[in-house]
């Protein structure tokens, strides 16, 4: 065994408790991906020999599941692990321990996606996609956007020229571009524009899930309204299943059917949107609400917004996460972490208060 595949076995020895291979899933007819105790660390290297120092725990045992047809978001402030979450989801990260399970487009059937390489991770990456904040770091400068919405089809084996051109004709119909624009290059087109041309780009190939990472945040206002209004109407005629990742909680309350909220690589709460906005047990959750602006100076004034930033996830505070920010803070908070429990129907969070 060489040096590098003898340290990759240790440094993966640890997290193997967490992956799950003889698990069995319970999810409901309706659920179109799950995921089970989700871990994503990122390693450090260092010292004379740049042997492993520590991990960035950015994903640190999640789960969740979302229905198909629905829109499931992940909030929380940055760096809390929305974007690796979504990320290892669909398989761009391998995960460093846990389980994902898909409901395959073949099939029909779940399946553990965890492991699955060459051609299965290849038709897996068709019915997952992704639509990135910004579009214009995300769409290539050099080539037509014709051609940028094309590629997925020449990777994924669509051999027939013609019917790749008519689908490019079709899908910027369908995103509300004109078709006569497809020889012109991105930076010839808005901000919107190119946001369509990203969409367009990720249903090219029909995929069941697909991933909106902070896919409006970059845009001004009244675009982003066209964009969401674009989304969900996009949802509605190909039954679509969203992962939303955002951290603007009016955009998030618009969209979504159920919300998480992420705090330091940990889910803290869980639940239907009214009841998410209406209720919200966790104090986490309880502050981001609360951090929302509103017009009226006194209520602003008397508002009590959680200070300092989110705390390192190579070295996470013990006990609670949230404990060094939390109001509410009590002495079993520093030595014992929350466990997600049910404290209403499909409502869900992990506080020693609940
Ligand atoms: Fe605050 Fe303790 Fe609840 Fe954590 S467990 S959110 S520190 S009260």
């Amino acid at each position: 065994m060489s040096k590098k595949e003898k340290m990759t076995e240790i440094e993966t020895k640890d997290y193997l408790d967490v992956r799950h291979e003889d698990i069995e899933p319970t999810f409901s007819d309706d659920v179109l991906v799950g995921c089970h105790n989700l871990h994503k660390y990122f390693p450090i290297h260092g010292g004379l020999f740049g042997a492993k120092i520590a991990d960035v725990r950015a994903v640190d045992g999640i789960s969740f599941e979302i229905k198909k047809g629905e829109t499931h978001s992940l909030v929380g402030e940055s760096g809390a692990g929305k974007t690796t979450a979504a990320k290892t989801l669909i398989r761009l990260y391998d995960s460093t321990g846990g389980n994902i399970y898909f409901r395959r487009q073949k099939t029909g059937l779940f399946e553990d996606v965890t492991k699955i390489k060459g051609e299965d991770l290849r038709s897996l990456r068709k019915e997952v996609q992704i639509v990135f904040q910004d579009p214009s770091g995300s769409l290539n400068p050099r080539i037509p956007v014709g051609d940028i919405i094309e590629e997925p089809m020449i990777v994924h084996g669509i051999k027939s020229k013609n019917e790749r051109k008519d689908r490019v004709v079709e899908m910027m119909k369908i995103v509300g571009l004109r078709p006569e624009y497809l020889k012109r290059y991105q930076h010839e087109f808005s901000g919107g524009q190119r946001q369509r041309i990203g969409i367009a780009r990720a249903l090219v190939l029909n995929p069941e899930l697909v991933v909106c990472d902070e896919a409006v945040s970059a845009l001004d206002v009244s675009i982003q309204s066209q964009i969401i209004n674009l989304l969900q109407r996009l949802q509605e005629k190909f039954s679509l299943t969203y992962l939303f990742i955002a951290h603007d909680l009016a955009v998030v309350r618009h969209m979504s059917d159920t919300i998480g909220v992420m705090y330091l690589g940990k889910l803290v709460e869980s639940a239907p949107n009214a009841v998410l906005f209406n209720n919200p047990a966790h104090p986490y959750t309880q502050a981001l609400l609360n951090a929302v602006p509103v017009p009226d100076p006194e209520i602003e004034h008397n508002k009590k917004i959680i200070m300092g930033d989110i705390p390192s996830p190579i070295n996470p505070p013990s006990g609670c996460r949230f404990r060094t920010r939390c109001p509410k803070v009590m002495d079993i908070c520093k030595v014992e972490e929350p466990k997600m429990k049910e404290i209403e129907p499909r409502h869900m969070a992990a506080c020693h208060l609940l």
